[in-house]
This record gives structure tokens, sequence and C-alpha cells, in this order.
């Protein structure tokens, strides 16, 4: 067993309890009410409390019991070295889908790290398959209210599960779920199948849906993404991609149990992501389907919501500088992956029928580091735009999507930076949000409301 040694502290907010107490970044926090704390579910369970008594070890090894009153959601005002306070648990699965299986080799070591932690999953939104949950994990996810926890289900049949995720405990860790589920728990889960052609689509399907819906209302939704491929794929379970053809029958196959379960239980349920619509050249669901945005972050109506803020931001536009847009000039240029491509064109062009000293140059960039089946904009690379748009005109600036950039950070997947693209190709390199008030503001040169 690991030895404990505390949790370091590395930062403490100004006018915080921890500074009014001396708290100091360095320190480590051993107890809090005589007890050891596991992680930073423990933590933040046990500092709800109004009398707290903490161990600090002073880094000159004193220890201090500091004895605390406070009210009972007000924050001590610390922050850990490690954010997790205990150590990332990585997946016990071999999933035949699995993207860092489908990476080329020497990408930053970090992009490598296969994680399965369901901790990540209430802090960071990571999807768990359960797989390597144990019972006192689910005791401490209903104990402490934890909610809500993102799981990737792939199918509900148990020996398909241990197939698809190469594991052979992944069919009962459904079982978890009934846990999770049960009366009264209040605990809530967003789901996610990767569906895999001619592996857990058309029959197999229909079954997970038709199980996942008695999970409702715990489980609150449910989204079907295509599996990505790389060209990086030798040796590796064989998978085809899908089709524009499988992608009707996919959305026709959900939007069929959208109708039924929204009949029964009010909520849509099951989405099929953005990337179904863009492969069937269908046009995307109206708003209402997408259940208040419950799944964006996994491509699930991001672009009707792009389109629906950016229509808004147009008309505002031109409330608010009326005659003056037939006035506006400006040359930019936008790159974006080949799947977002065809809706971006549509958006610039509505801005230069409006104002047609507007020119926009909107590229699509092919990627060529993972193969050109992955045409997502957040997979692309620094040296596939510098390549593409070498010698192509740009304008006075060039846009990039957001979700290039992981957050935070000013690189791109393969280390390349903005500046690195903006010192290539001779241009400032500005980064477009996934907001369409910011996309319209843009385009057309103005001040983001
Ligand atoms: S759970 Fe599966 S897809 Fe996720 S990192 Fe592990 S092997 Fe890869």
């Amino acid at each position: 067993m690991k030895k404990y040694n505390g949790h370091k502290i590395s930062q403490v907010m100004p006018g915080s309890i921890a500074e009014e107490l001396n708290i100091e970044p360095g320190d480590f926090l051993l107890k809090i009410n005589d007890e050891i704390i596991e992680d930073i579910f423990d933590f933040q369970y046990m500092v709800q409390e109004d009398h707290l008594d903490i161990l600090i070890r002073k880094a000159d090894g004193e220890e201090w019991l500091l004895d605390i009153d406070k009210d009972f959601d007000e924050e001590l005002g610390i922050e850990f070295e490690n954010g997790l306070m205990d150590d990332y648990r990585s997946c016990s699965n071999k999933c035949i889908f699995c993207f860092i299986d489908q990476m080329p080799k020497g990408m930053r070591e970090t992009l490598y790290f296969k994680d399965d932690d369901s901790r990540l999953s209430f802090l960071q939104g990571n999807y768990v398959t359960l797989t390597n949950m144990s019972d006192k994990d689910i005791d401490r996810i209903l104990k402490y209210h934890l909610s809500p926890i993102n799981v990737s289900f792939q199918t509900t049949n148990p020996e398909l599960r241990c197939k698809m995720l190469g594991n052979r405990f992944a069919g009962e860790a459904l079982k978890k779920v009934d846990r999770l589920c049960a009366p009264g728990t209040g605990i809530e889960i967003n789901g996610q199948i990767v569906l895999c052609k001619g592996v857990n689509d058309g029959d197999e399907l229909e079954r997970s849906i038709s199980d996942l819906t008695k999970y409702i209302p715990n489980l609150q939704s449910v989204s079907v993404v295509p599996v990505g491929l790389s060209k990086y794929r030798d040796g590796l379970y064989p998978l085809e991609p899908f089709d524009s053809e499988d992608a009707k029958k996919v959305i026709d196959e959900i939007e069929s149990w959208q109708k039924k379960i929204y009949a029964e239980h009010g909520i849509h349920f099951i989405h099929a992501s953005d990337e179904w619509y863009f492969l069937a050249g269908r046009p995307f669901p109206e708003e209402e389907r997408y259940d208040g945005y419950i799944q964006l972050e996994n491509g699930v109506g991001m672009m009707r919501l792009l389109i629906n803020e950016f229509d808004e931001a147009v008309e505002d536009i031109k409330q608010r500088y009326g005659d003056k847009l037939k006035d506006f000039k400006q040359e930019i240029s936008i790159a974006t992956g080949r799947l977002v491509y065809p809706c971006i064109k549509e958006l610039a062009d509505k801005v230069s029928e409006i104002s047609p000293g507007i020119k926009i140059h909107v590229y699509e960039i092919i990627n060529e580091f993972f193969g050109e089946r992955i045409t997502v904009s957040g997979l692309l690379t620094g040296q596939d735009i510098i390549k593409q748009l070498k010698g192509r005109e740009l304008g006075q600036e060039l846009f990039l999507p957001e979700n290039l950039l992981r957050s935070g950070e000013d690189y791109l997947l393969d280390d390349v930076t903005i500046g690195d693209i903006s010192k290539a190709l001779e241009v400032p390199v500005g980064i477009s949000k996934c907001d369409g008030h910011y996309l319209a503001a843009i385009l057309f040169g103005v001040e983001p409301e």
C-alpha cells in the first residue's frame, strides 16, 4: 500500500480562511477531523462541515492542528499540487476503437495516457467505462452524491461489451449502473455509444437504446457518435468507416426512438452527434430536439447552436449598423476541418451578401497527419495547416477554431504553436471561439456583444 504523506498545497487564495490561518503554499494537508483524505472527493465532502479540525504539516516539519469554525458552504481557499489529490487511474481495457491506439508514435507523452477515472468524470466531464470502478467507488459516489457521471456504454449486450472493450469484466460492469440508478439515489448520468460499423449498430443499437431507457430519469441522455478511424490501424481490429447511407439509417433509427421516448418521458434522450447529419447530408434537428444541448461537449447540437447563435447575431449586427454594413470592408481567412467546412462557408457567404466589401476565404484542411477519414477540426495539426495554407490568400488575419487547442494552451496536437503558424504563413492568427455570436463578430470585423 502507498505510504500516506498528505497533500501538498499549491495555492492559498487571498482573503481566504486558509490565509488568515497562515497556511502557505508548500504546506501539507494531513487530516481533516482526524481522518486521512483519500482524494479530492473526500476533501470536498469533508470540508462541507461548519466545524473542522485540520492537521497541517509546515515546511519545517512542524505540525499545526487548526480549529476552524466557518459557514457550512464556505471554502477553505486552498488548492493542491495534484488536482485529483491522488494518482490518475489508467484504464484496464483494450477497446477495439480506442483512438489512442491509432495515434502515430512520437507525440507528446501525455496524449498516450489512457485514463478511465470516475473522478475525472465529475471534475472534467470525461467518459468512463465503469470497468475499473470498485464497489467502494460506487459507495462513495452514492454517499457523496457525486453527479452527473458520464458513462461510455457502447452496448448493453454483455458479451459484445466484453469484446468491444477487450475486457472480460466489461459486461459485468454494467450492473454498476443498476446501483447508481436505484430508486432514490438522485445520481444523474449521461451516456455515450461509440458506434462501430457491423459491430454494435443495427439490431445491437436497437437493443442498447431499448435497455438504456429503463434508467430514465437517472440516465438523462445518450449520444451516439461514429468511431474515429485514423490511418494508423495496422494490426488493430478491422473497422470500416460509415458512409452516407449508413448515417441515414442511424439517424432514422435514433429519430424514431426519440419520438417514442419523448411521448413517454418528455425528453428525447438518445441523440445522434452532428457528424451523422454531415455524413448523411441532412439538416440538423431543431433546437428543441437537443434537450437543452445536454450533450454539447460530445459534438451533439454544436452546429445547430452555432447556426442559431450566428443568425441571431447577424440580426443584431444589422440593427446596430444598418446601412453602414454595405460599406464594411475586410479580407480575412478561416481554416476548418472538412466536416464543418460547408457549414462555415455558408455562414461566411451570408456575411459577404450583406457586406459585399467583406471577403472571407474559408479553407478546408485535410487531415494528412491522422488520415483523411478524420474530418473534425479538433484533431487538425499545425503542420497540416501550414502546409495546406502556404501561398494561399489569407487576407489581413487568419482565424482558427479554438477547439484546435487544449484549454489554456497555445499549441496544437503536434506541438506547433499559434506563433509558429503565424510566422510560417506570415499572417496574424486569431482564435475563433466555437460560438455563433463571436464568429459573426469576427466575420463582420466588429466587437463581439
Ligand atoms: S477505455 Fe477504451 S477507448 Fe478509453 S482509453 Fe481505455 S482503451 Fe482507449
